[in-house]
């Protein structure tokens, strides 16, 4: 190399240096002074991945995360201080009873638990036609996003009616084709109840040919199992065979071991979905935290006795005396070994249009009030009345928290509230519809080291997102839509209690859905920021 050239070739990379360190800092210039519209500063981060959490800043803009750095600054943001606070993406409950939002937009007893996302249509019930149900919501605007699974008891009855039979080919197609139509409208899939009418007349064969139709689309299929009781390992059994004949992603939904016999059974149907799994077959299960369930106080009676019409039918038979001494007897079986706990204190009124002053008592209080000894039989009785004046909804006092507990820590198992889209001081809900993610969070990953609060948050977000197939939604990641949970760490704790479910947690202090403020120290926001999401079938439209 000549002088000549040395010196031109020493100048270039003096150039080059020069300018690339002049690039740089344009770079962090730029980096440092980022646009938004909210700027998160010095929070816990718990990203939804499940790894320890991080402090930095999150900066909004519009819909979206568009930063997460330390000591980033942003032009035009809000500056939240994040100090002492942890932030998380927004709480998606796979199983939400939704069926209220048309009268409560708002969906305020969600957000006030943190949920920004609720997949509805559980159970097997859903409206029969998915476009025009997610279109109306659309039009009056809500306040939380929504899914929808399309249900098979709506279906079947839309068909079949309460018939307890099996379908005719024709009854068959025309129930497939309204799946076909509900996946291609947007549902996230199929949802079973095989507990109630007419979905407990459905064999496992029927389940299997429908649930092939939401799989088709790339669906999922989420199964209330046809016993949680004395037959829930059958149950389980027939969940896991359907994933496996009709090739679907199966959602194990609010799984429980219920009645005193079967406490302790958790640990052998975690052992089938673990093995299950083994050999490929994609089984979930999701579950809310509580010892106690909430559904109609019919599910005591056999279904048989409810065929054909679950109030007229049923007054029917009860006039002849040998078929009211079986249902009796039917009640009494139930009372002691499934849902009834063995006792009629674990039986709490909820939900009684016809002796409204009993809400919140159990069968117990009630049969002494009648002046009757407080036994099954005697309980059996008023259930019988209580169905003839057209039934009553009630919580279950009969889990074990052992079991609650297994099946939390299992890596699988989603948090879900089945709670019902609730107005606050109206009736008499189940504590989950107020309590279930800070509960988690606060009573068994801070308080009891359950889980740790990352694991919790992980089954909360991330784990639902992948299992509805979301793709920009329930982590914290630059270019994900901003639904966030702002909650102190210390504080989180839900307070709605089976006496008093009229409590909002404490310690959430900001849910922001799609990147706007929907709860914060004011309160709820009176604009409606959520959006209809639609399932994996909708493009084929
Ligand atoms: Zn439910």
């Amino acid at each position: 190399m000549s002088i000549y050239s040395f010196v031109r070739w020493t100048f270039l990379k003096k150039i080059a240096l020069v300018s690339s360190s002049l690039l740089i800092t344009l770079m962090s210039c730029k980096n440092s002074k980022i646009e938004g519209d909210y700027q998160f500063k010095n929070v816990l981060i718990y990203d939804g991945s499940g790894e320890i959490p991080f402090i930095s800043d999150v900066i909004i803009k519009k819909n979206k995360i568009v930063k997460i750095a330390q000591n980033i600054s942003c032009h035009s943001c809000k500056i939240i201080d994040g100090s002492g606070k942890a932030l998380a993406p927004g709480f998606i409950d796979l199983h939400a009873h939704l069926e209220a939002l048309p009268q409560i937009p708002s969906a305020e007893s969600a957000i006030h638990m943190g949920v920004t996302t609720g997949l509805g249509g559980p159970d097997g019930s859903s409206p029969i036609n998915i476009d025009k149900h997610l279109s109306e919501l659309e039009n009056q605007k809500i306040g939380i996003n929504v899914a929808y699974l399309i249900g098979h008891n709506s279906i079947r009855s839309e068909v079949m009616h309460l018939d307890g039979r099996e379908p005719s080919s024709e009854e068959l197609q025309e129930m497939k084709s309204l799946i076909d139509k509900g996946m291609k409208d947007g549902a996230f899939g199929l949802s079973t109840g095989l507990k109630y009418l007419p979905g407990t007349f459905a064999k496992v064969d029927e389940v299997i040919e429908l649930s092939k139709v939401a799989s088709n689309y790339g669906g999922i299929y989420t199964s209330h199992l046809r016993e949680e009781g004395l037959g829930l390992i059958e149950g389980v059994q027939e969940a896991i065979t359907i994933a496996r004949e009709a090739d679907i992603p199966v959602v194990l939904t609010h799984h429980k071991a219920i009645g005193m016999p079967m406490w302790g059974a958790s640990h052998k149907t975690l052992a089938m979905v673990d093995s299950a799994r083994k050999v490929g077959l994609d089984v979930m299960l999701d579950q809310y935290p509580y010892t106690a369930s909430y559904t109609s106080l019919s599910v005591l009676i056999p279904p048989w006795a409810l065929e054909g019409g679950r109030y007229d039918a049923f007054k029917a038979r009860c006039e002849d005396s040998i078929l009211r001494d079986s249902i009796k007897r039917g009640i009494i079986f139930n009372i002691l070994n499934d849902r009834g706990g063995g006792d009629l204190k674990r039986i709490q009124l909820a939900q009684f249009d016809w002796k409204p002053k009993l809400e919140g008592k159990t069968l117990y209080d009630w049969a002494l009030e009648e002046k009757l000894e407080p036994t099954a039989a005697n309980g059996a009785e008023l259930i019988i009345r209580a169905q003839q004046n057209r039934g009553a909804k009630a919580i279950y006092h009969a889990m074990s928290e052992e079991d609650v507990i297994n099946i939390m820590k299992h890596p699988q198992t989603i948090i879900a509230s089945d709670g019902r889209i609730t107005e606050f001081n109206k009736g008499f809900p189940h504590p989950r519809v107020h309590g279930t993610f800070p509960r988690v969070i606060g009573h068994f990953a801070r308080d009891k080291n359950v889980l740790s609060i990352q694991e919790a948050i992980r089954k909360m977000t991330s784990l639902p997102a992948h299992r509805l197939g979301l793709l920009d939604r329930g982590w914290i990641k630059e270019g994900y839509i901003a639904d966030i949970v702002l909650f102190d760490p210390e504080t989180i704790i839900d307070k709605a209690t089976f006496e008093q479910p009229h409590q909002y947690p404490d310690g959430i202090n900001i849910v922001m859905i799609n990147g706007n403020i929907a709860l914060d120290k004011d309160g709820l926001s009176e604009n409606r920021y959520g959006q209809i999401l639609r399932g994996p079938g909708y493009s084929n439209n």
